[in-house]
């Protein structure tokens, strides 16, 4: 098919859309710490209503299913995302435990009061984590759980160099204790707070890139767009390499009060 009826913004959705579908998770995480973050969700049972948030391909929405009971509606602004998650819950026979739907995080399709539990790695960032915090909060039950991982900063001041990067990225980016405190704030009790260790990023994110950007840079050869998405994800490689003391990904688990 031609590009060249296509407005810049959709062949960049486009573009970003493949790249990140020939990779596992799109963003830091792992298994291991989906898991961990669960131990610590209370009163689960079958007829939980369990809502995934930016979910992606699903990685973790495949983790929650395998390891916890409930019913688990996954949502995705990218419905290429939403196909490969419901393809692959129905290999895995769990298509009547998971039902991903594409939507957007900040117009949810649930009833007032009606979720056990938000969930949604990596993702809140892309509404920011006080809106989304106060927004989900009315589809809870009193009593439900939200969990999220969210960029924090481990010390009180940073290099300029990643200061400005994450100031230009996501200004929202703070201090765990500032974190934890605009979740009580929001109206929940902060329940668990953990780092996700360093593989989240390099084994489990970084490193699977790598090889993706090889055949992606093979196929898109001379797209400047595609270049310069990649050019992207390398310096941001580069600089977790340097900084990695300074920041990484916090996953909070608050229930609602
Ligand atoms: N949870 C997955 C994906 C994290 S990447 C993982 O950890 O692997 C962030 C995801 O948020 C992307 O899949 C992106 O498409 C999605 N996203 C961005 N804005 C969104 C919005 N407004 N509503 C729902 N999803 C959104």
């Amino acid at each position: 098919m031609s590009n060249e009826n296509k407005s810049i913004h959709e062949f960049d959705f486009n573009l970003i859309c493949e790249y990140f579908s020939a990779i596992e998770r799109q963003g830091p995480g792992s298994a291991e710490m989906t898991v961990k973050a669960l131990s610590f969700i209370e009163n689960l049972n079958n007829e939980s209503r369990i809502a995934d948030l930016g979910c992606g391909t699903g990685s973790q929405t495949i983790t929650l299913a395998q390891h916890g009971p409930g019913q688990i509606t996954a949502i995705d602004l990218f419905p290429a995302f939403i196909d490969h998650l419901n393809q692959h819950a129905e290999k895995l026979k769990l298509h009547d435990r998971i039902r991903g739907v594409a939507g957007s995080m900040d117009n949810l399709p649930f009833q007032e009061a009606s979720l056990d539990l938000i969930w949604s790695e990596g993702a809140i960032y892309n509404i920011g984590f006080e809106k989304g915090l106060k927004y989900w909060k009315k589809f809870l039950k009193t009593g439900g759980y939200v969990a999220v991982t969210e960029a924090s900063w481990f010390t009180g001041s940073r290099p300029a160099e990643i200061e400005k990067f994450w100031m230009d990225a996501y200004p929202e980016i703070d201090t765990i204790p500032n974190k934890v405190a605009c979740i009580l704030e929001s109206g929940y009790m902060p329940v668990a707070a953990f780092i996700l260790p360093e593989y989240c990023w390099t084994k489990n994110f970084y490193l699977p890139q790598a090889a993706a950007q090889r055949n992606f840079l093979e196929k898109h050869k001379g797209n400047a767009t595609a270049e310069s998405l990649i050019r992207n994800e390398m310096h941001e490689a580069r600089l977790y390499d340097k900084y990695k003391a300074f920041y990484g990904y916090v996953f909070y688990i608050g229930k609602k009060i």
